[in-house]
C-alpha cells in the first residue's frame, strides 16, 4: 500500500505524473488522498499533465450509484523511446512505447571489430528508417538508451574497457545520433539494463535482484535496495572474470589468467567442442544441440552451471539478493544450466542466504537488452525532475 507524503511542500505535477504511471493512483480522489492536495490543486495538475499528452482521463470506473469516477491512466502511446542492444556480431534495434514494451524491432548483422565510426551511423539511418515505418504511430520520441557490453562510462555516454569491442573505449556515442533525435541519450552496460527490463510488472517489487548474463561471456547486472549499482567506475558485476580454482592456469579473452569465462563462457564452450571436431560457430549452435539431447552438449552446459554457481554462491553471501535472474542465449537450456547452478550455489553459500532464494528465467529473452535499454531511457526522461521540467516549459 502506498503511503501519504509526509514532506510539506505541496506534491508537484511530476509527482502526480508518478503516481499516475505507477497505478499507484488512478482517481482524482486517490491523488488528492495519496498528496494531501486540494480538489483544486489537483484539478490543476492533472491538466497540465492532460495537457502535455502523459495523461488521459476516461469515465471507465465503478460506480457506486450516479456518475462513475473518472479513471485517469499513463498514455504509453504519447511518445516513442528508441532502443539499441548493440553486441559485438549483431545489434538489435526497437520502437518502444513509453512502457518500455517493444512495437517494432530489426537486427542489424556486424562484421566482428567494426568500430563506431562504421556501426553508429547505419543504428542511427535505421532507427529512423523504422520511426518513419511506423509514420503517425511514432509521435514524439522522448529518449534512446543504448547498451554494450563490457564497462561503460554512463556519464560520457561511452566504453570504458569492451576488450571485445575494439576502438570503442572512450568513442562518446552520443554525437552519432544526434541526427535522430535532440532527447536524451543514454549508454549502459547490457547486463546492467537486463535487470532494469526484469523490475517491471509482477517483478517490481523485487529490491534485491541479481541478473546473471550466460552468453558468448558472462555478466551479472545488479539491484541492491531498490537501486542498480554500478560501483565506482561502472565494473560492478564483472563476474566473468573472478578467478575460481577450475580455470587455474587458462587464459581468458581478456588476457587474463583463471578467469570462469575460460572454462563456463560460452565462447570457451564453442572452442572445446570446435576442438573434437563438431563444426559449431556460436554458443546459439551449442544451446540447438544440447535442446535436440546432444549429450556431449548438455554435458558442457551443465558444468557451465555448476561455474556459475560457484561464483553466484560468493555473490549471494555478499548480497543476499531475493531472486536470481538467468538470462543470455544460454538460458534457453535454463533447465540444464540451472540444474548445474543449483548444485553449487546451494552447496556454497550460506543457507542463510539461499533459504528463500528464488531463481527464475528472464521475462523477455532475446528482447532483454531492447527492453531494458528503453527501460533505462524512460526511468530518465520520465523521471519526477524531467517532468516537472517538462510541465515548467509548457507553461
Ligand atoms: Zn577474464
Amino acid at each position: 500500500m502506498p503511503t501519504p507524503r509526509s514532506t510539506t511542500t505541496p506534491a508537484t505535477g511530476g509527482e502526480v505524473f508518478a503516481l499516475i504511471r505507477s497505478g499507484q493512483a488512478t482517481t482524482r480522489t486517490e491523488i488528492g488522498n495519496l498528496t494531501g492536495l486540494s480538489r483544486t490543486a489537483v484539478a490543476a495538475r492533472v491538466a497540465t499533465l492532460q495537457a502535455s499528452g502523459l495523461v488521459v482521463e476516461r469515465e471507465e470506473g465503478i460506480s457506486t450509484g450516479g456518475r462513475p469516477p473518472a479513471k485517469l491512466t499513463f498514455d504509453v502511446r504519447a511518445g516513442v523511446v528508441l532502443s539499441a542492444a548493440v553486441g559485438r556480431s549483431r545489434t538489435q534495434l526497437a520502437i518502444c512505447d513509453l512502457a518500455g514494451d517493444v512495437i517494432v524491432t530489426e537486427n542489424v548483422e556486424q562484421e566482428i571489430g567494426a568500430s563506431p565510426a562504421e556501426l553508429m551511423p547505419v543504428i542511427a539511418q535505421r532507427l529512423i528508417a523504422l520511426r518513419e515505418y511506423l509514420g503517425e504511430n511514432a509521435k514524439r520520441t522522448v529518449g534512446i538508451g543504448v547498451s554494450l557490453p563490457g564497462t561503460v562510462d554512463t556519464q560520457r555516454g561511452c566504453s570504458l574497457n569492451s576488450p571485445m569491442m575494439s576502438g570503442w573505449d572512450g568513442v562518446p556515442l552520443h554525437p552519432f545520433l544526434a541526427e535522430v533525435t535532440d532527447a536524451p541519450i543514454l549508454v549502459d552496460n547490457d547486463a546492467n539494463v537486463m535487470v532494469l527490463a526484469e523490475r517491471r510488472g509482477d517483478r517490481r517489487d523485487f529490491a534485491d535482484m541479481l541478473l546473471i548474463k550466460a552468453s558468448t561471456g558472462l555478466g551479472a547486472g545488479l539491484v541492491s535496495g531498490g537501486v542498480l549499482q554500478r560501483g565506482a567506475l561502472g565494473a560492478a558485476g564483472e563476474i566473468g572474470h573472478t578467478k575460481i580454482a577450475a580455470a587455474q592456469g587458462m587464459t581468458c579473452r581478456c588476457g587474463d589468467i583463471g578467469c570462469v569465462e575460460a572454462v563456463a563462457g560460452g565462447w570457451a564452450l564453442v572452442r572445446n567442442l570446435q576442438e573434437q571436431g563438431r563444426e559449431i560457430t556460436h554458443i546459439r549452435d551449442l544451446i540447438t544441440l544440447a535442446l535436440a539431447g546432444d549429450a556431449e552438449a548438455r554435458r558442457m552446459i551443465r558444468e557451465s552451471g555448476r561455474r556459475i554457481g560457484e561464483v553466484l554462491s560468493a555473490a549471494v553471501n555478499l548480497l543476499n539478493p531475493e531472486v536470481v535472474i538467468v538470462g543470455g542465449d544460454m538460458a534457453q537450456a535454463y533447465d540444464t544450466l540451472v540444474a548445474g547452478i543449483r548444485e553449487t550455489l546451494y552447496g556454497k553459500a550460506i543457507s542463510i542466504a539461499t533459504q528463500q532464494l528464488q531463481i527464475l528465467p528472464w521475462t523477455h529473452g532475446e528482447l532483454s537488452g531492447l527492453v531494458g535499454s528503453a527501460t533505462m531511457a524512460l526511468d530518465n526522461v520520465l523521471s519526477v525532475r524531467a517532468v516537472d521540467q517538462r510541465l515548467a516549459q509548457q507553461k
